[in-house]
């Protein structure tokens, strides 16, 4: 058994004594930790634990998983020769060993290694040295993923790179080939009896220039202890070569040679990788055209005068000025001007909307005309669009359940066909005892046709093109988990206020009693409800202004109480506004309006009450109209054999009256806020997977606790929302469209790896001469190539038609 290691950590968000007993209980009962101090006064924690047994992930997330964190930092850098999977297998899987490391993402499509790590125990410089004891270049070290479109430039780079070496290696191979096949058919070619020096000269530039890259990346992996498509791409051809060379200078007795083997083989192979990356291209282009909203420049005031500068030297609070035509290059407020601003690619709405003074601007929209003054609220990084892509490339470096199996399965993958190969020529050579040239051949082919490269693209391929196309269609899917767990959900859970509803509530009707006017009940309700966040407090501020010219009252003490209603002191009197749990509470007598709020709320209206010094004084009712489409979504979910239910801190009769409206059988109805988690405990217990709908902000801890969370995002700060999947345009057709896309990738990613993974069963048996026996057939090493390079090409282009999918028409 391996060592045990020590880590030391940071911790966040404790703040008593119990919070460290609880810390230290959670990780003894880890499988693999050894020891666990917690330490409540410097806030650390000291774990001693195999790293064999369990990974410092596994102990952070346990720390995160009973509500506290740990302090981490993460760094992203840039290798431009990282150029397969397997190589994302191998570097993973080496720094993910480092001690201190906490995580490890690595794509070989954005050519990048982003590492998040424990500050106390490793740092930046340690990682890049590692990195490049690997025999790897780190070109550069950011501390936050760029916004800039890096991998499109190296993408091209390298294609542009790759295309001049496939042209070459594809004539001289494919002349070769030419010139041997027709030779061997029997066509009288010239110096035929040189054939086998013309061979060496020809394929020999192809070994050596087009086998470059093959070899280099072989050399890596075995470094490294393992073996990738370059290794088998390397032994198959250059097994193939060798023995050429050896039957050439007499080493060998051969009645052929097959330096053409070799060289078409590497010409193929090079030119399916050229179609790749080309299609690679393609698979980012959603986040590149999410880049390309981003303004490069701005025209700001500076000093009283108007002065262009680049975008990233604009501050928040600068004046930004946007004529007709430009993108707009900040999230802002409109100070000055009007016109009509093209918000697309946040909205999905194509017609231009109307925006004057005071109306905010998002970075990234097109100002079509008109032309504006805004103040910067949001610059940089901090825009909304800026968010979207961050998000976006994070997902796309994430990986389903299914894929750790798979990058498994990989890792050893290179090394059975490699056992396969040797126990191939074992058995023809040795057993079967054909000759040694076709047992060379049968081996090679094996090596050739065998491609983990299909297995390890099968994945990525799908979930960077998919959930692009996701983006493009407003739906941010942060977490890879929730594929596997879309198809499996049984229930969905809507908040009912701001998610089925549109969460602006109007005062409709006021009633007094105990001889208060209807004027004074809006004065007294206004004052206690002024400082109240919530939209039916802000609905009832709004009404009192409407109708009362002075409303200057402020309260001497306000209390809200979460999910019930506000307490204020007004005048010297106690004011209580809120629902009948609250008056329930303060004994305030509710019989005289029994029958006319059970009238009103029968009418899907919430109702609240108003209180003075423990005497009802009216109610006020408020009515929240339904957000467009919600029918349409919950029959949709329910064709679909999902269960619909609407959750509210509203009173169960409202509830139920909208929910029949809606065509939402069940209802979950006076839940307090903190209470919503339980409720979606409370099914899941009973067997239900659920996804939750709501805001990301007020419904954070439901939307954590659901199998699935689904954020309806105001536009504001979607980076910060809870969810696994969030909305960005307040649609809830995102809904359905989100639940249909990550169905979608999924199923691609299945086909994907079904057909990786078929082809090998099928290919290697034939390559190895399974069929030889009874049929005589030889897949030649050339084929067998070929075959390879076009199974990576087609699960490649296979992921590619996601880009198409479009939402169910049926809504
Ligand atoms: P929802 O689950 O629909 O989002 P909340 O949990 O925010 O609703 O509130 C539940 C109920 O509590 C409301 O329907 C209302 O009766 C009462 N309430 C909450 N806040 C206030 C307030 N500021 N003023 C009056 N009533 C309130
Ligand atoms: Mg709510």
């Amino acid at each position: 058994m391996s060592n045990s290691r020590t880590e030391k950590l940071k911790l966040i968000g404790m703040h008593c004594v119990s919070c460290a007993v609880a810390i230290e209980k959670k990780l003894r009962s880890l499988k693999g930790v050894v020891k666990a101090i917690v330490n409540f006064a410097s806030e650390e924690a000291e774990v001693e634990y195999y790293p064999s047994k369990v990974a410092l992930k596994d102990i952070v997330n346990a720390i995160r998983d009973i509500g506290y964190d740990v302090c981490k930092e993460e760094v992203h850098f840039t290798i431009q020769s990282i150029s397969s999977v397997d190589e994302e297998f191998i570097i993973e899987d080496r720094v993910k060993s480092l001690s201190g490391v906490i995580d490890v993402k690595v794509s070989h499509i954005a050519k990048s290694v982003s590492v998040v790590f424990n500050p106390l125990s490793t740092n930046v410089d340690e990682i890049k040295k590692f990195i490049e004891s690997m025999g790897y270049r780190v070109t550069s070290v950011k501390g936050e993923i760029e916004i800039e479109d890096i991998e499109g430039k190296t993408l091209k780079e390298e294609i542009t790179k790759l295309r001049k070496v496939v042209v070459l290696s594809l004539t001289l191979a494919l002349s070769l080939a030419t010139y041997v096949m027709a030779g061997l058919f029997g066509v009288p070619m010239p110096y035929w009896e040189y054939r086998d020096v013309i061979g060496l000269l020809l394929s020999t530039p192809v070994i050596l220039i087009g086998g470059r890259k093959f070899f280099i990346g072989a050399y890596k992996a075995l470094k490294n202890r393992s073996a990738s498509m370059d290794t088998l791409v390397s032994l198959g051809t250059g097994t193939a070569y060798i023995f050429s060379i050896a039957v050439m200078t007499g080493l060998i007795e051969s009645p052929e040679t097959y330096f053409e083997a070799g060289a078409v083989v590497i010409a193929f192979v090079l030119l399916g990788k050229y179609l790749e990356l080309k299609m690679k291209i393609r698979t980012g282009e959603a986040v590149r055209k999410l880049m390309e909203l981003q303004a490069r420049r701005a025209k700001v005031i500076r000093d009283g005068k108007e002065i262009e500068v680049p975008i990233d030297e604009v501050r928040v609070k600068d004046i930004v000025i946007v004529k007709p035509g430009e993108k707009i290059p900040v999230d802002g407020i409109i100070v000055d001007g009007q016109g009509y601003v093209d918000e697309s690619m946040l909205t999905g709405e194509p017609i231009p909307v109307f925006k004057r003074e005071r109306d905010p601007v998002i970075a990234g929209t097109i100002l079509k005309s008109g032309s504006l003054k805004i103040i910067a609220t949001r610059v940089g990084k901090e825009t909304i669009l800026s968010q979207i892509i961050k998000l976006v490339k994070q997902a796309q470096m994430g990986k389903p359940p299914i894929q750790r199996l798979v990058d498994k399965v990989a890792g050893y993958f290179a090394w059975i066909v490699i056992a396969i190969a040797i126990l191939t020529f074992s058995y023809w050579y040795l057993i079967a005892n054909i000759q040694l040239n076709l047992a060379i051949l049968f081996t090679a082919s094996v090596l050739l046709v065998a491609c983990p490269c299909a297995l390890g693209l099968a994945t990525p391929t799908a979930i960077v093109v998919g959930v692009g196309r996701a983006a493009e269609l407003g739906i941010i899917i942060k977490n890879m988990e929730v594929l596997e767990k879309i198809p499996k959900l049984t229930t969905m859970v809507f908040d009912k206020t701001g998610t089925l509803t549109k969460g602006e509530p109007e005062v409709t009707d006021i009633y007094v009693v105990n001889g208060y006017r209807e004027h004074d009940l809006l004065k007294i309700a206004y004052a206690a409800e002024k400082r109240s966040e919530h939209p039916l407090a802000q609905a009832i501020v709004k009404k009192a202004k409407q109708v009362i010219n002075e409303v200057n009252t402020e309260p001497e003490f306000f209390n809200s109480i979460p999910g019930q209603g506000v307490i204020a002191k007004v005048n010297g009197k106690t004011i209580i506004v809120g629902n009948d749990k609250l008056m329930k509470a303060y004994n305030v007598n509710l019989t005289p309006v029994n029958d006319l709020v059970k009238k009103l709320r029968e009418d899907g209206k919430t109702v609240i009450y108003v209180a003075v010094n423990g005497e009802l004084a009216g109610i006020i009712a408020l009515a929240d109209t339904p957000r467009e489409y919600a029918f349409q979504v919950i029959s949709y979910l329910k064709r679909k054999r999902l269960k619909v239910v609407m959750l509210t801190g509203d009173s169960r009769i409202t509830a139920k009256a909208i929910a029949r409206n809606l065509g939402i059988d069940e209802v979950i109805a006076e839940v307090l806020p903190e209470d919503k988690t339980d409720v979606i405990k409370n099914l899941q217990r009973k067997g239900e997977v659920v996804s939750m709908v709501g805001d990301g902000i007020n419904d954070a801890p439901s939307l954590t606790q659901a199998d699935v969370g689904i954020a309806m995002g105001g536009g504001t700060d979607i980076a910060k929302e809870a969810g696994d999947i969030v909305l960005v345009r307040n649609d809830l057709r995102g809904v359905v469209t989100a639940l249909e896309i990550g169905e979608a990738i999924r199923r691609k990613i299945a086909f994907n790896l079904f057909w990786a993974f078929i082809y090998n069963v099928v290919l290697i048996p034939i390559a190895a001469g399974a069929l030889y026996p009874l049929t005589g057939l030889i897949l030649r090493p050339e084929f067998a190539g070929l075959a390879m390079a076009l199974s990576s090409i087609s699960v490649t282009s296979n992921a590619l038609t996601l880009k198409r999918w479009r939402p169910p028409k049926s809504l």
